[in-house]
């Protein structure tokens, strides 16, 4: 089983400093629900559902904080934010082509938590922990035990960012980057910040989404201390994901000068009609966020069930056209292992 524990989301700093006060939002994420019966059983679930949750659980943890629980329906059992976070037993099939590194992460990891895939730009893992664990995540057999920095591993990671000029983008992932204390994330940016080619911060997160509390004074502190400009990718799939409180943290963060985009994966289920894309696009924009990419499933094991077909896909996404402005309208993409840039369909 996959174990990310809260604790280890300390371990960076844990050797220099003594442990922060808990923010509320880290109470929040102490106290998500980690048990299959209590979420089953929370949301009025049919005893039915017990044995699969608890298979897709031993493969990889539940794990849903109450301000996104609070936006499921009672009693639905197709409700589509449940359907991201409910573990089934189908997740314990074999299905052929699915694997556990379906990007091949593991050819590109040059330095302790640096993942380079594409010029320009690498990836930091920030967090081994997430706020919330997706049934669908590509990373979710990653060996994020082996990619946890410590500060001293971090000075490495950061020579070679250091050491290469053609690198201008440095992007905080995870696990979720904003799972990590605001410490050690000012204490990261700050010398990324000295690196003088690197021009731009991007975030991959879905904190603001599944705790909106995360957007708070602290973590706007050291976004608003960088030169560097700033993006948030976020990941939404569903327009019931954005409720009052998540609108509320994304002002906050376009007040503080950061760009908002959103990447979506299309699920079988949750997400693959027209009706519900258009209205995510939608929920999107009025919230200040703009619709970036619309990912196809990357086959990762366990989450075969997810899967929508490359025709059906496209077929959506021209149905998508018909009825947005452009402006509106996410990039179908795969990305596919080796590749110098995601590639569209
Ligand atoms: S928040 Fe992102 S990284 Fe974490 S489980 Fe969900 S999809 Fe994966």
């Amino acid at each position: 089983m996959i174990t990310r524990s809260p604790a280890l989301l300390q371990r960076p700093d844990r050797e220099a400093q003594p442990l922060d006060v808990q923010s509320p939002w880290q109470t929040q994420l102490a106290r998500a629900i980690r048990d299959p019966h209590e979420l089953c059983r929370r949301l009025g679930l049919d005893d039915a559902w017990l044995p699969g949750a608890e298979r897709g659980h031993a493969l990889f943890e539940v794990r849903v904080p109450e301000a996104y629980l609070a936006r499921m329906r009672p009693g639905d059992s197709r409700d589509p934010l449940l359907l991201q976070v409910l573990p089934v037993s189908a997740e314990a099939e074999t299905t052929p082509g699915f694997v556990n590194d379906p990007l091949e992460e593991a050819d590109h990891t040059p330095a302790p938590g640096l993942i380079q895939k594409y010029a320009g730009r690498v990836l930091l893992i920030a967090s081994p922990a997430c706020a919330v664990n997706c049934r669908y995540c590509f990373r979710r057999h990653f060996p994020y035990e082996q990619n946890a920095p410590s500060r001293v591993q971090w000075k490495k990671t950061l020579d070679y960012l250091r050491a290469d000029a053609t690198i201008h983008e440095a992007i905080l992932s995870g696990g979720d980057p904003l799972a990590s204390n605001d410490r050690q994330l000012a204490w990261l940016v700050e010398r990324l910040d000295a690196i003088p080619h690197l021009t731009r911060l991007r975030v991959h997160t879905r904190l603001p989404v599944v705790i909106p509390d995360r957007i708070d004074a602290a973590l706007l502190g050291w976004l608003a201390a960088t030169r560097l400009q700033k993006v948030m990718v976020l990941h939404i799939n569903h327009a019931n994901e954005i409720d009052a409180a998540v609108v509320a943290a994304c002002k906050k963060l376009r007040d503080a000068g950061v760009t908002l985009l959103n990447q979506s994966v299309l699920l079988r289920g949750i997400n693959d009609d027209i009706e519900t894309l258009a209205a995510l696009s939608e929920r999107l924009f009025a919230a200040d966020i703009l619709p970036y990419y619309l990912h196809v499933l990357d086959p990762v094991a366990g989450a075969a069930h997810f899967d929508v077909d490359d025709d059906q896909a496209r077929e959506l996404v021209a149905g998508l056209r018909r009825v947005l402005p452009g402006f509106l309208m996410p990039r179908l993409v795969r990305e596919i292992p080796g590749e110098a840039s995601k590639t569209p369909l």
